[in-house]
């Protein structure tokens, strides 16, 4: 039958919604396919854990306990073995570092095709075509397999959570897979997550990002007190990155993370063509800048025109009276 295989993340319980993303789009290109979706979890998975991936289509997931998670190389040895034996067409990832290093790994070791940094996958003649940026985002292209198995890597966040609407709850088999002597060379000592002020910034549905205007380090104070009050996290630019105002793991863009929140506010961003791929998918994009003719207000859906330093302690108290009341 010939299913799409996806790997589904873990952690704390839970599946990160960029897996969750990449199973729902596996389970809507499979029916379109005539065809089923898959999932490989590993570690110590729960059984209820791992059959909710049917809430987003999947019918089956294998859970291979002999593999650890957040490690590639098992994952690599487990999703393997599950394409050989059930002859599955194509293997989806949500992307990011992790997705990243085990699909170029599987693409190597089943001598298949990959494409990476996809924002979207489509059927045509029965067949799936990857759909993605090139040239620093200034032209899309489509990518068509010639062999089979392809492996899909997606840009982080690329694809939308949806939930099937029977809710059924996947088969869940066990597998043993044999690893491979190199693919346990490398153990998991510590897992560290570089989180928000409360929130992941990839999982957050409020993001409040600053950018120059901000002025300076310190200014990133305005943007963490009203992600406090919104009960966001805060994001950045690349330029305020290098400046040393702000961490790396909060940049956003190119070469930063991809976001789609359901609330992106920029503060003091200009909307770098760098930057915007890395947001452009959040559901309500808000933009203060003090110049009018700022090229982020060309895809916000509310913008304001002012001084940061004056709207943002406003909003910031509008927004904890409001909550308070
Ligand atoms: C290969 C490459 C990769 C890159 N990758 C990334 C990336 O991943 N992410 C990224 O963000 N950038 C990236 N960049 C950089 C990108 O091109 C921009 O330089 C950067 O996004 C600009 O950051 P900014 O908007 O903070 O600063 P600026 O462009 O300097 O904009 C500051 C804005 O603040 C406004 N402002 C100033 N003072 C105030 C005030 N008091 N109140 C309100 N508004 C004010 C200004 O009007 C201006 O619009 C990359 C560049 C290259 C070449």
């Amino acid at each position: 039958m010939s299913a799409i295989l996806v790997y589904a993340l873990h952690y704390d319980g839970a599946f990160n919604k960029n897996s969750l993303g990449a199973v729902s789009e596996a389970s809507r290109l499979a029916a379109e396919l005539g065809s089923e979706a898959h999932a490989v979890v590993v570690g110590d998975a729960s059984d209820e854990l791992a059959a909710s991936l049917g809430n987003y289509g999947a019918t089956r997931v294998f859970r291979a306990r002999s593999a650890p998670e957040g490690l590639a190389q098992p994952v690599v040895d487990v999703m393997a073995k599950v394409m050989d034996d059930g002859g599955h067409r194509y293997a989806l990832f949500g992307g990011g570092l992790l997705g990243f290093e085990i699909g170029a790994g599987l693409t190597a070791r089943l001598h298949a095709g990959v494409t990476m940094e996809v924002t979207e996958v489509k059927v045509q003649d029965g067949k799936l075509v990857a759909v993605r940026p090139i040239l620093q985002d200034s032209a899309i292209v489509d990518s068509g397999y010639v062999n089979e198995p392809g492996i899909i890597i997606g840009r982080l966040n690329a694809f939308e959570i949806s939930e099937a609407a029977d809710g059924a709850s996947a088969e869940v088999e066990t597998l043993d897979v044999q690893l491979s002597e190199w693919s346990t060379k490398a153990r998991m000592v510590q897992r560290g997550e570089q989180r928000g002020e409360q929130v992941n910034i990839e999982d957050a549905k409020v993001l409040v990002a600053g950018g120059r205007g901000l002025g300076k380090a310190e200014g990133f104070q305005l943007a963490e007190d009203l992600a406090g009050a919104l009960g966001g996290a805060v994001a950045a630019t690349r330029a305020v990155v290098d400046a040393g105002w702000y961490s790396y793991s909060a940049q956003i863009g190119q070469t930063g993370k991809t976001v789609a929140p359901k609330l992106y506010l920029a503060a003091g961003i200009s909307g770098a063509i760098q930057h915007k791929v890395g947001m452009q998918a959040s559901e309500n994009i808000v933009a203060i800048n003090k110049d009018p003719n700022a090229p982020i207000f060309e895809f916000s859906d509310l913008g304001i025109v002012g001084d940061l330093n004056k709207i943002m302690p406003k909003l910031t108290a509008a927004v904890k009276a409001r909550k308070g009341a």
